[in-house]
């Protein structure tokens, strides 16, 4: 399996940065041709264009390296392929590609790539000056691309090896929140809650922010001085943000993979909360809704869960957080607890009590509630400023962890 691990690019001499936007450009024609050149077959109602016809047709064309155009090609059928699928699926609205691009990620497959000495080389063909850059990696670096991301990133993939597949007979569910990222439960008994306050935070602090520096900008004439100067201002700080979000469900999403494999758990199920976001509840909480990336933690959570070798299963969550797990009774629960008006079942945590349901729904047996659950919290540990790994972060170190019994459920990490 591969991930993949991102580098941006501090300050770059003026001379340099022309050279990689240059690059992108140039990508970008060899992503015009080859629609113009499908477009003419569609219209023509002449074959299309395979990948032998189009490399024959940008054949030293273009000022990049063979296999960067190679590799623009293959992106664009891809491209194809997936739209002629949708457009048979009768999926309305599904365009061939069209529109005329002034950028394109430039890739460059592995062979191409060099690592020598600590400097990273991506030639631009022959008798072009590669693009080289200082690199620290502690890995062969295989399919590398140039992006940019409100500035210039480089992503570089990295194999990793799958460890072996479990199989120990021991489940786990995973329900998935907003404040409480993940709750998850095993069939032996054992809970873990990882918050997810932190970057609820962040995104608030995010909506303040944009919404104070958008109020002074929408007061400027656009592309003035002062504009350009708040345009850079909200970038910086977005990004920044962005950066911090993402490290922080990283942390997450390694904390629930590490409880899971510290269990010897084999089999995952996560309830996907699909459905729920549809609601009308009023300004603030569908801003709230609406910002809860939850196909990010599954996304996260099944590569991380595929490396440690456990097997992922996804499904509907639909009335698990709203049934008694013990008399099925059903009703919304307010706050963070669980109470039962028809059972003893009472003071019991809700985002567990919703895991709990789950092992019925999804492996249909009833589990008992855990008799210990632990509460973590992801810390960012260390300033990244250039240097970002992205689906990487298996190794870095835990940080709080707290075991609570029964319901004393009162400690909520605060920001
Ligand atoms: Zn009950």
């Amino acid at each position: 399996m591969q991930t993949t691990k991102i580098y941006r690019l501090p300050y770059q001499k003026p001379e340099v940065f022309e050279r990689l936007k240059a690059a992108q450009m140039e990508a970008a024609k060899v992503w015009n041709e080859c629609t113009q050149a499908h477009r003419k077959c569609r219209i023509n109602q002449t074959p299309w264009l395979n990948q032998t016809a189009l490399q024959k047709l940008t054949k030293g064309k273009y000022q990049l390296h063979s296999q960067s155009v190679q590799m623009v090609i293959q992106a664009f059928l891809a491209n194809i392929d997936s739209t002629r699928a949708n457009r048979k699926a009768l999926i309305k609205n599904m365009k061939y590609p069209w529109r005329t691009k002034r950028f394109y990620p430039v890739a460059w497959a592995a062979q191409s790539v060099k690592y020598e000495l600590g400097i990273l080389t991506l030639p631009m063909g022959r008798g072009r000056k590669s693009l080289s850059f200082k690199l620290d990696l502690d890995f062969l670096p295989g399919a590398v691309s140039l992006v940019w991301n409100r500035g210039f990133e480089i992503h570089i993939k990295q194999e990793v090896q799958l460890e072996k597949k479990k199989t120990t007979g021991n489940k786990a569910t995973i329900d998935l929140g907003e404040i409480h990222i993940s709750a998850v439960t095993t069939n032996t008994g054992q809970g873990l809650i990882v918050s997810g306050r932190g970057i609820r935070s962040l995104k608030r602090q995010r909506n303040i922010a944009l919404a104070k520096l958008q109020g002074k900008q929408s007061r400027c004439t656009k592309y003035s001085k002062r504009w350009k100067k708040l345009q850079k201002a909200k970038n910086k700080f977005c990004l920044r943000n962005s950066r911090q979000i993402r490290e922080y469900r990283h942390q997450a999403t390694r904390q629930v993979v590490e409880f899971c494999r510290t269990h010897d758990v084999d089999t995952v199920f996560i309830g996907n909360p699909d459905g729920v976001r549809k609601k009308n509840c009023g300004r603030c909480h569908n801003q709230r809704m609406a910002q809860w990336e939850y196909g990010k933690d599954i996304d996260y959570l099944t590569y991380k869960f595929k490396m440690a070798g456990i097997s992922v299963l996804i499904g509907n969550e639909r009335g698990t957080s709203s049934t008694c797990p013990e008399c099925g009774h059903r009703h919304k629960p307010k706050g963070r607890t669980w109470n039962c008006p028809k059972c003893s079942y009472k003071k019991k945590h809700r985002d567990i009590t919703g895991s709990l349901n789950m092992h019925n729904l999804a492996f249909g047996e009833k589990t008992k509630y855990p008799e210990t659950i632990k509460y973590l919290r992801p810390v960012i540990t260390g300033s990244s400023r250039w240097l970002d790994t992205a689906q990487s972060s298996l190794t870095l170190t835990n940080t709080t962890s707290t075991s609570v019994r029964g319901k004393s459920f009162d400690f909520c990490p605060k920001y």
